[in-house]
C-alpha cells in the first residue's frame, strides 16, 4: 500500500489539542501543508506547531469558532492564502456539555449542537464549494477529501449526554448524504467513529483505576485508544490507498461496537 500525501494540504478543525493535533501532526509528518485551527488557547495550538516542525512539517495556525460563519469562512480564506489549494478537511473539532435529560438547558443543548453537527456543516460546506471549483488535479485521484470526526455514539444511545448523541447521529447522516451528493464530482466523505481514545475530552473515564476499570468492560480488546491510534486511520482516509471508500463510518474502538456485555454468553 502507497501512501503519498506530499505537497497535498489539510485544514484540521480543533487541532490544539486530542485527536487533531495527533491527525494535524501525522498528516504533516506525511509531507501535508496543515491548518491548525484552534478555538482559544493559542498557547496548545502553538504547541501542535512546534510538534510539526519538530517532524520538518510545514504549517499555520488560524483562530476560528467552526460554529461562526465568518470564522469559518476566514479559516478556509486564511488557507487558500498560504498554500493555494486544499485537499483535505478533518472536521474534528467538538465538545460535549453534558446532563441528564430533564436537567439540560437549552444553552446545553445548543452549545453541542452548534458546534458538533453545524460547525461540521459549515465546514464540510466551505471544503465543498471549494473542492468542486478545484476539480481533481495532479496530488490525488479525489477532488477532495473530508474526515468528519464522529462518534461511536452516533449508533450507541447515552444516556446523560442526549446533546452530544444527537449531534454525532446527525454527522452521520449529514456525512452519508454528503457523500452520496458529492460522490460524481470526485469528492469522498467518510467518517471516524471512535470509542474511548485518551484525550481531555473524556479524561473522568480513564484518570483514576476505577474508572479505567469500569470503562475496559466496554472494550473487548482490553485497552483504551491512543489518539495515534485515530491518526493512522486518517493518514488512511486522506491517501488514495483509500480511493473506492465514500460514504462510510469506520469505528474504530476496540471493539466497542459488539455489545461487549453479550461476551460471556448467558
Ligand atoms: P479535545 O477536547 O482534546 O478536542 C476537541 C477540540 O475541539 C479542542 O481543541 C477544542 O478547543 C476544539 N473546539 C471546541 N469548540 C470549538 C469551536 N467552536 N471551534 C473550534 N474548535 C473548537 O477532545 P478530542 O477527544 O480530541 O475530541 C476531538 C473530536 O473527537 C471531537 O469531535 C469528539 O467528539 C470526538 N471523539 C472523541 C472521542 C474520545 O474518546 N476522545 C471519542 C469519540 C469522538
Amino acid at each position: 500500500m502507497k501512501i503519498d500525501l506530499k505537497g497535498q494540504t489539510a485544514i484540521v478543525t480543533g487541532s490544539s489539542t486530542g485527536l487533531g493535533r495527533a491527525c494535524a501532526v501525522s498528516l504533516a509528518r506525511e509531507g501535508m501543508n496543515v491548518v491548525v485551527n484552534y478555538h482559544s488557547s493559542d498557547e496548545e495550538a502553538h504547541d501542535t506547531l512546534r510538534e510539526i516542525e519538530a517532524e520538518g512539517g510545514r504549517a499555520i495556525i488560524v483562530q476560528a469558532d467552526v460554529s461562526k460563519e465568518e470564522d469559518v469562512a476566514r479559516l478556509f480564506a486564511a488557507c487558500h492564502e498560504a498554500y493555494g489549494h486544499l485537499d483535505l478537511l478533518v472536521a474534528n473539532a467538538g465538545l460535549q456539555a453534558d446532563a441528564a435529560f430533564t436537567e439540560m438547558t437549552l444553552e446545553q443543548w445548543n452549545k453541542v449542537i452548534s458546534v458538533d453537527l453545524t460547525g461540521q456543516f459549515l465546514c464540510c460546506r466551505e471544503a465543498a464549494r471549494i473542492f468542486r471549483k478545484q476539480g481533481v488535479h495532479d496530488h490525488s485521484s479525489a477532488a477532495g477529501k473530508i474526515i468528519c470526526m464522529s462518534s461511536v455514539h452516533d449508533e450507541i444511545a447515552w444516556a446523560g449526554h442526549v446533546n452530544y448523541a444527537a449531534a454525532k447521529g446527525g454527522v452521520k447522516m449529514m456525512m452519508e448524504s454528503m457523500a452520496q451528493e458529492l460522490a460524481g464530482e470526485k469528492i469522498r466523505i467518510n467518517s471516524i467513529s471512535p470509542g474511548a481514545i485518551r484525550t481531555d475530552i473524556n479524561q473522568a473515564a480513564w484518570n483514576t483505576e476505577a474508572a479505567m476499570n469500569d470503562l475496559l468492560k466496554l472494550i473487548p480488546y482490553g485497552r483504551i485508544g491512543e489518539a495515534e491510534d485515530v491518526a493512522n486511520l486518517c493518514i488512511f482516509l486522506a491517501s488514495d490507498a483509500s480511493d473506492y471508500i465514500t460514504g462510510s463510518t469506520i469505528y474504530i474502538d476496540g471493539g466497542m461496537m459488539l455489545y461487549p456485555g453479550f461476551r460471556f454468553g448467558g
